[in-house]
């Protein structure tokens, strides 16, 4: 059916883009045509623009579009943040006026009305503390207090000092350049929270990614009682099977009815569609951060962990390469040995590498300690109760209106 290979295309055109954009750098890729997808999204599409602008408009364009460079990526700026609201608030809008409509339907209680604005409510209240909370500021009246928090691994940190805030400079914490302020246990600058993610704020920012999960899961679960519902109030079922004489199986209903859907509720797929990517992309984005948070590590560190181990390869090939030269005259003669596939090599060294961090890190106390560390985490869903509470009235209401009314 031509729906059906439309809406096959249209995912793997999706899933390709995002796999290119986030994992083609990956060495697995080197010289694949992914690999050729992420140079272009990441670097080669605003490379064309910047020509094309100098071509129309000459050095003064060029100088103009380094301005606005500058200001979006090298000073703080509010652009992402309000691209978030527009995003959140566009979304929620769509949803209220092309489905709520439907709501109560025949799967669905009227109670989603105010379940779904109070989820995003929350959302836009994890999203505002995290923007605006302190991310853990170290100056000079409380660097001591950071100095005593964690020792030097002198590895990756080693005692020094801020050569912009000219004080002592915490091992975990980072000078960042756009914010210029030193913060403690630095983990990233976040360009859609115009503020960076540190010792006092990842326990908000953790929040926030799981909380945006659920939200994207539950419009995804909603809607499609949405449709369901459709379905059944609509006879469609009733209608194919008993007029157009159509076999009463899954195989043979599921075009009709994917092209029935497509044709009355396209803005609600679209919707779904949008809602299913964006909570794969969230997913993803939190097991990263959750699996850094167990291992008492912050993204700096695991860059910081990555150049540690690039510098400690490059030393060993080095001494390799000069064995290698000599031993390579007596192995003319011999056999070659097969050469380990790109996709095994990949794997063993980023198993292996994993291995070295994890010796390394002293900063990983152990599981359970790693946790109890990250427990303000968990805190701020149970002190203040409106997560939690929320979370389990979603679940008690999907629940709820999971089953059809008699
Ligand atoms: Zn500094
Ligand atoms: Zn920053």
């Amino acid at each position: 059916m031509e729906v059906q290979w439309l809406l096959v295309c249209h995912g793997l055109v999706t899933l390709l883009v995002v796999v290119s954009f986030l994992c083609g750098n990956w060495p697995i890729f080197q010289g694949t045509f992914i690999e050729r997808i992420h140079f272009f999204l990441t670097f080669g599409a605003y490379d064309y623009f910047r020509r094309f602008i100098h071509f129309v408009c000459g050095s003064r364009g060029s100088n103009a579009l380094n301005s606005v460079e500058y200001y979006c990526c090298d000073r703080p700026n509010p652009i992402l943040q309000i691209m978030y609201l527009g995003i959140i608030g566009a979304t929620y809008y769509f949803i209220a006026t092309s489905s709520f409509g439907y709501i109560p339907g025949y799967y669905l209680s009227g109670l989603h009305r105010y379940t779904s604005f109070l989820a995003v409510g929350v959302g836009i209240l994890l999203f505002l503390l995290t923007s605006f909370s302190d991310s853990g500021t170290v100056n000079s009246a409380n660097v001591s207090q950071y100095l005593s928090a964690y020792p030097y691994d002198n590895i990756i940190f080693t005692e020094k000092e801020c050569s912009t805030c000219k004080i002592p400079k915490p091992a975990r914490s980072k000078h960042c350049s756009i914010c210029d302020r030193c913060v403690a246990r630095f983990d990233h600058h976040c360009g859609w929270m115009n503020n960076c993610i540190g010792e006092r704020n990842t326990r908000y920012f953790m929040a926030f990614i799981l909380w945006h999960f659920l939200i994207c899961i539950y419009g995804v679960v909603a809607l499609a009682l949405i449709l369901a519902g459709r379905l059944k109030e609509s006879k469609v079922i009733h209608i194919l099977t008993e007029y157009y004489g159509i076999e009463n199986s899954l195989w043979a209903l599921a075009p009709h009815v994917v092209q029935w859907l497509l044709g009355a509720y396209n803005t609600q797929i679209l919707i779904m569609m949008f809602l299913a990517v964006v909570s794969l992309l969230l997913a993803g984005f939190f097991a990263y951060h959750a699996k850094l948070c167990l291992s008492n590590t912050t993204t700096n560190e695991s860059f910081k962990w990555q150049e540690y181990l690039s510098w400690q390869r490059k030393v060993s090939e080095a001494k390799a390469s000069a064995e290698a030269l000599k031993a390579s005259l007596d192995e003319l003669g011999q056999e070659r040995k097969p050469q380990i596939s790109k996709w095994k090599a990949f794997f063993r060294r980023s198993r292996l590498e994993e291995l070295e961090v994890v010796k390394n890190n002293m900063y990983d106390r152990g599981f359970l300690n790693n946790i109890h560390e990250i427990e303000q985490i968990i805190g701020i869903l149970s002190v203040d109760g409106t997560l939690i509470s929320s979370a389990s009235f979603f679940c008690g209401a999907m629940w709820h209106s999971g089953c059809p009314r008699m």
